[in-house]
């Protein structure tokens, strides 16, 4: 019957359906593809480039980034690029660092996520990024936890400067028990201008600067002036062993006679100009107290000057006549978030204006009757 035919046929053909159907090859999954990129224009900019690709549109893009730093908050940013949805973008958000207040060879960890219109969504690996400064050539050497990078000069410059910051680590660990805990990049430009050119808001004295929670100290040494980068590199190299050692969450920092005391001292055996100018000091009767020196010195470059040498000569006090776990445990105190003060007197039982008078009779010089 052609009624009974037709609806078998039908079934024939729906079955035949079926079976195409059921041994047709699926329909690829919607895919979502990321592919990141970024460039570094040094000082100015970071620029994260993604490319996002999918059968169905995509509809958010979003850059997660953080700066690699000592830090017990950690901090992770956003940015959005601009873009339209779409099965295929090309795009990527500039970070002005003009603002970011970043030092050369800071790092940053990035990632993307994505999400396309059919609900897919995707997170890419993080990875980083270093803020180098690419105008210059660097060439690198690393002994131990120092990496000392350099563009000027040739390489017995560079080794010399790296055994200056060897020798400066072992005096540090033999006479405070000071040992670098992470690795650490010098980097040593080429000049004063060249270094001030590369930092957001140089003093104008500025000859080098160590960057405490990047891991990276930067200095300006000409090859002809390799006396300054001997005496430089040490001294930036022990603020920034210092500071990983005193490090608190407690934003309490030290005295300054007592960090820029342990880094002259860092810098190698007295140079007879800073003995000099105590001495000079003590006889005129013009020595700065150990309290006025706890703060941020004069900006006058006599007063500069005499601070930093009676700071060495303070901290040499205190590590030839109470020894190196003395000062081990002071450094150990001021981690703690102590007061300076307390800090003293916890080690070694006298407060600053204690130190004051012992260190004045040690170097010879006449105790100020109090008023
Ligand atoms: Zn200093």
């Amino acid at each position: 019957m052609i009624v009974r035919g037709a609806i078998r046929w039908l079934a024939m053909v729906l079955a035949a359906l079926v079976v195409v159907v059921s041994c047709r090859p699926l329909p690829p999954a919607a895919t979502l593809e990321l592919s990141a990129s970024t460039q570094v224009a040094f000082p100015a900019s970071m620029t994260f480039k993604i490319l996002a690709r999918s059968d169905a549109d995509v509809v958010k893009l979003r850059l997660h980034y953080k700066v690699l730093r000592q830090n017990f908050a950690e901090v992770v940013s956003e940015a959005w690029p601009e873009f339209s949805p779409s099965r295929s973008i090309d795009t990527q958000w500039m970070w002005d660092m003009r603002r970011a207040g970043l030092p050369p060879g800071a790092r940053v960890q990035y990632w993307w996520t994505a999400e396309d219109a059919a609900g897919k969504r995707l997170e890419t690996n993080p990875t980083e990024v270093a803020f180098d400064d690419g105008r210059y050539r660097w060439q690198s050497i690393t002994v131990g936890a120092v990496t000392l990078l350099w563009y000027l000069g040739d390489r017995a410059f560079a080794d010399t400067l790296m055994n200056a910051s060897q020798q400066a680590l072992q005096r540090l660990e033999r006479d405070t028990g000071a040992v670098p805990q992470r690795q650490v990049r010098i980097y040593i430009y080429g000049s004063a201008q060249e270094l001030q050119g590369a930092l957001l808001f140089p003093q104008e004295w500025t000859g080098g600067v160590s960057f405490g929670e990047f891991d990276v100290i930067a200095i300006g040494v000409a090859p002809s002036n390799l006396g300054f980068g001997l005496r430089a590199v040490p001294h930036e190299l022990s603020h920034w062993i210092i500071g990983q050692m005193t490090f608190n969450n407690y934003g309490a920092g030290m005295p300054v006679w007592l960090d820029e005391g342990l880094a002259t001292y860092g810098e190698g055996p007295a140079t007879a100009g800073y003995d000099a100018m105590v001495e000079n000091a003590a006889r005129t009767g013009i020595l700065i107290s150990v309290k006025s020196l706890s703060s941020p010195f004069s900006a006058l470059p006599d007063q500069a000057l005499l601070s930093y040498a009676e700071s060495r000569s303070i901290v040499a006090y205190l590590i030839q006549t109470y020894g190196r776990d003395k000062m081990d445990h002071l450094l150990d105190v001021f981690r703690e978030g102590s007061g300076f003060d307390d800090a003293l007197k916890s080690v070694y039982g006298f407060d600053q204006v204690g130190l004051d008078v012992l260190w004045r009779v040690s170097i010879g010089a006449g105790v100020p009757v109090p008023r």
